[in-house]
């Protein structure tokens, strides 16, 4: 990994063909969303329901929910180079980078129904940072997907892990899941919160201690 590290500095065009990121990213890049048989298929499901699909108020939702399913699941097809391309910055500074309270939606894949609340990202620079306001964004290239709420926390680290090779990376995600909660059942268990901590957040307690004070310090209900 170091070596490689070494050859993309100051030469943005060949992280273009880092292809552990692109396996990070799990991307769907052969088709696009086949927004006619989405349509077709909510129809289905309507009559399924006992519905009838061409009472006024549902006769467009079949256009509707395939427009939004295209905007719900948009990270499968986002290019993350496309993304971070031009926020790479060489830089000396290494101390904890932490952007905290990042609101983010995901789709249950057991349900299709979302999952949402907050994301805390931090990791120890060595010797490249990526701008800010890409972090958030990154949250969404994962979240944007039929998801399990372990499998995203994971992949966003991994995928920082693999763009930075900081000295750590720490990822907490805490997130309110529809299908317990509208179901009610089992409503103690509708908030979840994941973690992945890799490197110096894994191996050294003072480190994982002042991220997760840094999350919980005067953090609000999420809802
Ligand atoms: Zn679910």
């Amino acid at each position: 990994m170091s070596g490689q590290y070494e050859e993309l500095e100051g030469d943005n065009s060949e992280l273009a063909r880092d292809p552990n990121l692109y396996q990070i990213a799990d991307l769907l890049q052969d088709n696009d969303i086949d927004l006619e048989s989405i349509q077709h298929s909510v129809v289905q499901m309507l009559r399924a329901f006992g519905e009838n699909p061409n009472r006024k108020g549902l006769r467009r939702t079949p256009e509707r929910v395939a427009r939004m399913y295209t905007e719900l699941l948009d990270g499968y097809r986002q290019d993350p180079y496309t993304l971070i391309n031009d926020a790479l910055y060489e830089v000396s500074y290494d101390e904890m980078v932490l952007v905290r309270d990042i609101e983010f939606y995901s789709l249950c894949e057991h349900h299709l129904l979302p999952f949402l609340g907050r994301a805390h990202v931090a990791y120890l620079p060595k010797g490249r940072v990526l701008g800010l306001s890409k972090i958030p964004r990154l949250v969404d290239l994962f979240a944007h997907r039929l998801q399990v709420q372990e499998r995203m926390t994971r992949q966003i680290a991994e995928f920082l892990d693999e763009l930075l090779h900081p000295l750590g990376v720490a990822v907490v995600v805490e997130g309110l899941h529809l299908c317990t909660a509208m179901r009610g059942v089992k409503k103690h268990d509708a908030r979840m919160i994941t973690s992945a901590m890799f490197g110096l957040f894994r191996r050294n307690i003072a480190t994982r201690q002042e991220f997760l004070e840094n999350i919980s310090r005067g953090a609000s209900s999420m809802f």
